[in-house]
């Protein structure tokens, strides 16, 4: 069997149940695994720790899967975990048409895969060579487990390119799913409005097709637009701006740089009975914030959630000036007692370090402002403890005196 033997001292963290081998931490390697293989691992005085699965390309050298000697990584594994995935789901999955997140990656214990349910459709991404290399197993286990109309593969093409894997889009089982679905997101017990049905392109649109880690964040942040002038950056398909009209927004104005995203936030929006004032703006959220300095506007509600711009860790200093100038904008364009809903996506950048930059750019501004709600992401995407890394989105609702 193939293996590898962790350098003396690095086992700690596989004792604590984290899943990573970095390339680094590996002393030796036994009967040379395969792209995508089953691997032992094995601590330096060569005892067992755990099993998962090789890459022969990613620093990220070793997925653990399983710290259970007796379980081996096969279909029926597979097969288990997803069941076991999809039934915690379960009970947020209210409607026939939901949106919902059903594996998500390592937090699942499933590493390289995750799996977006829409309706009766499934989004994929594979994202390790051990995922792709097990495509017709996962296929044969979504099936039996969900029965959807179709499995649609938009794997990243960022991270596959790390594991040596081409970009991968397209059909994968069944029907292609339609141009559009319009489907219900997940919603938490209390939380204000019904959720709407949103309009999603599992195929062109971005991602697996929609966002659904703010699926929650979006009715909690339209507790505070009923009234207000919103400012929706990064609107893509306007999921924001949607619950903030139904909670009775005066005016939404959405900004974002791809005239698709613009396109469908215009049909999300068409679906509103008795619609607020809407401005549609296709730019550049840093210079049109800019624009509107300089012309003196003002808004009650802003919303600022921007793509990834942390990659790597050579850029956190280019990408925290990014955080503090869009954060800094937006606080001069509230109106006083305003709110600012701000999001980092950002895995590499921790709550922390992205609290002292809205900090830094209130101190800028010459605001006060006050943290009123800590925010992450859905619960379908759950945080495991031993894995804090699946936790990526933070974000902060504060008022502004
Ligand atoms: N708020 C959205 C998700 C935002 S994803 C939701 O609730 O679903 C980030 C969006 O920012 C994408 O739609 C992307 O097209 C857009 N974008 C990226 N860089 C931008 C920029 N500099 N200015 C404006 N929009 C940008």
């Amino acid at each position: 069997m193939a293996s590898v033997t962790l350098k003396p001292g690095r086992e700690r963290p596989l004792q604590q149940y984290h899943p990573w081998v970095f390339s680094g931490a590996i002393g030796a390697t036994r009967d040379q695994p395969g792209a995508g293989a089953v691997v032992e691992v094995l601590d330096a005085a060569g005892a067992w720790l755990a099993r998962g699965f090789y890459s022969s390309t990613s620093q990220l050298r070793v997925r653990v899967a399983t710290w259970q000697h007796d379980e081996a990584l096969d279909s029926a594994w597979l097969r288990r975990r997803l069941a076991q995935a999809i039934q915690a789901r379960a009970p947020l999955i209210t409607h026939a048409t939901s949106a919902c997140r059903l594996a998500f990656s390592e937090s699942d214990g499933l590493p390289g895969l995750i799996v977006d349910r829409y309706g009766s459709f499934l989004v994929v991404q594979l994202l390790t060579q051990a995922m792709a290399a097990r495509a017709h197993e996962i296929i044969g286990a979504l099936v039996e487990l969900e029965e959807p109309d179709g499995i649609y593969e938009r794997s990243d093409a960022e991270v596959r390119a790390k594991e040596g894997l081409p970009a991968h889009e397209g059909l994968l089982w069944g029907a292609t799913p339609p141009a559009q679905l319009r489907l219900r997101p997940i919603q938490l017990p209390g939380t204000c409005v019904e959720p709407p049905p949103l309009l999603v392109d599992l195929c062109g649109g971005q991602k697996t097709g929609h966002y659904l880690d703010q699926a929650v964040n979006r009715a909690r942040v339209a507790a505070y637009s009923r009234g207000a002038r919103v400012l929706d950056c990064f609107c893509y398909s306007g999921g924001f701006s949607l619950y903030a009209a139904l909670n009775r927004a005066a005016s939404l104005t959405l900004i974002d740089s791809a005239p698709a995203a613009l396109a469908l936030a215009r049909a999300n929006l068409a679906l509103i009975a008795a619609p607020p004032l809407i401005e549609y703006e296709v730019g550049n959220v840093f210079q049109v914030l800019r624009r509107y300095r300089a012309e003196h506007r003002r808004f009650d509600l802003i919303i600022l959630d921007p793509p990834k711009f942390v990659h790597n860790q050579t850029q956190s200093e280019r990408a925290a000036r990014a955080y503090k100038d869009i954060n800094l904008l937006a606080l001069q364009l509230l109106a006083p007692g305003g709110s600012l809903a701000t999001f980092s996506c950002s895995g590499l950048l921790s709550a922390d370090l992205f609290q002292k930059i809205v900090f830094g750019a209130a101190v800028d501004a010459r605001r006060e402002v006050q943290i009123i709600e800590r925010l992450g992401h859905a619960p379908d995407h759950p945080v495991r403890l031993t894995f804090p890394e699946g936790e990526y989105l933070k974000g902060f609702i504060c008022r502004v005196a």
